[in-house]
């Protein structure tokens, strides 16, 4: 039996992971779950995983699961350090899928406390870098990705050995937008921006689709988790999602991993590992399929894409490009900035705040707050 804590399990990730753990009852026990405000979930999925503690971080969400939770049937931790609480029991490994740089908390506790992360939340590898794979290795613990891209770059290296890679394939759909005029991506609604055409996903990583941000936080997640400099990281636009990222060894074969687009199978890979179970999802048919097309990535409408690489070369530039986009995401889904000036503002701050944001990981935490406070205060000013 394998024991698992969710963090995040109410939402699109942690669902997919309560979809795989229903398949496989006799493998894994859902000992902890955590949540930020949806008790509804948490009750639910808590009585009928059978789960010891729910970690609720809303007061009064909080509140009303002791209310609503049958005497006895689970405990409840609540705060703003639930998650971070619950994240430090002893498990076999920690599923962490809260969104933004909110996870960051609970994943350094979940690795200080000796426990396998299952990392569905790339933020806290872009604003820990490499001293968070140091804080693994440390504890004498993994981080496994559970990002499509990342899960499929892992398993493409099992194929030689480090020093036998030459690059990494980065694959992305390209987003609602990939074929849109720049005109048009201006004048873009959150509605526009939050349908993607293949994956179903939370509000934020779904803007970042559409900016193509989400993919500069993939290639900075990449580069530090495969150690490779930018340059050997590419993307390109595979519009379907079925070739979820490649590797290239040196002597020129390419390994990548295919499938359809659904998120359960690098969930299950990451918390299965080194086994590969059932997920209910079926088999590519490449007859089906026809077809595999490929397009670069036109840098001049997702400049995210090269602000992200640029960010890498500066001190403390992926944390402060992480709390940039997050503070942009937000003010565009308030409609108080436009679609293309996410990039614009991304860029504003990374200018103005270059350097500024370098810190160990012991400061993290007050230095993501610094940083989302210093584009908080950015972007006060350009509405000003
Ligand atoms: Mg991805």
């Amino acid at each position: 039996m394998r024991s698992v804590t969710i963090l995040g399990a109410s939402g699109s990730i942690g669902a997919s992971a309560a979809n795989f753990l229903r398949l496989h009852r006799d493998r894994f026990e859902l000992k902890n779950i955590a949540v930020n405000g949806d008790w509804e979930a948490a009750l639910r999925i808590a009585l009928e995983f059978g789960c010891r503690a729910v970690a609720v971080s809303d007061a009064a969400a909080a509140a009303e699961l002791r209310r609503q939770a049958p005497a006895g049937a689970f405990d409840v931790i609540d705060g703003p350090d639930a998650a971070a609480k619950i994240a430090a029991d002893k498990v076999d490994v920690v599923l962490a899928a809260v969104a933004g740089s909110a996870g960051l908390p609970s994943v350094l506790s979940a690795l200080r406390a000796g426990n396998r992360v299952a990392l569905a939340n790339k933020e806290s590898m872009v604003c820990g870098g490499r001293a968070l794979l140091d804080l693994a290795a440390a504890n004498g613990v993994e981080i496994l990705p559970v990002d499509s891209e990342h899960s499929a770059i892992f398993q493409a290296m099992l194929a030689g050995k480090r020093e036998e890679v030459a690059s990494i394939v980065l694959t992305a759909s390209g987003g609602p937008f990939r074929t849109t005029p720049i005109e048009q991506m201006r004048a873009a609604t959150p509605e526009q921006a939050l349908a993607h055409p293949n994956w179903s996903m939370g509000a934020k990583i779904t803007i970042d689709s559409a900016t193509l941000a989400n993919k500069g936080l993939e290639l900075i997640e990449a580069a530090y988790l495969f150690d490779k400099d930018e340059r050997d990281v590419e993307v390109v636009i595979n519009p379907t999602s079925i070739l979820h990222s490649a590797v290239q060894f040196r002597d020129g074969s390419m390994i990548a991993q295919l499938g359809l687009p659904d998120m359960r199978p690098p969930i299950a890979l990451a918390l299965s590992w080194p086994d590969r179970l059932e997920t209910g999802v079926k088999s590519l048919s490449l007859a089906e399929l026809g077809k595999l097309e490929f397009q670069a990535v036109d840098l001049e409408r997702f400049p995210c894409l090269g602000l992200a690489r640029a960010c890498l070369r500066a001190p403390g530039g992926p944390l402060l490009f992480n709390a940039a986009n997050e503070i942009a995401v937000a003010a565009f889904l308030e409609r108080r900035i436009g679609f293309m000036e996410i990039p614009e503002f991304i860029a504003e701050c990374l200018e103005a705040g270059a350097g500024r944001f370098a810190c160990a990981l012991d400061d993290i935490l007050e230095t993501n707050q610094a940083a989302l406070a210093f584009s908080r205060s950015r972007l006060l000013a350009r509405a000003a």
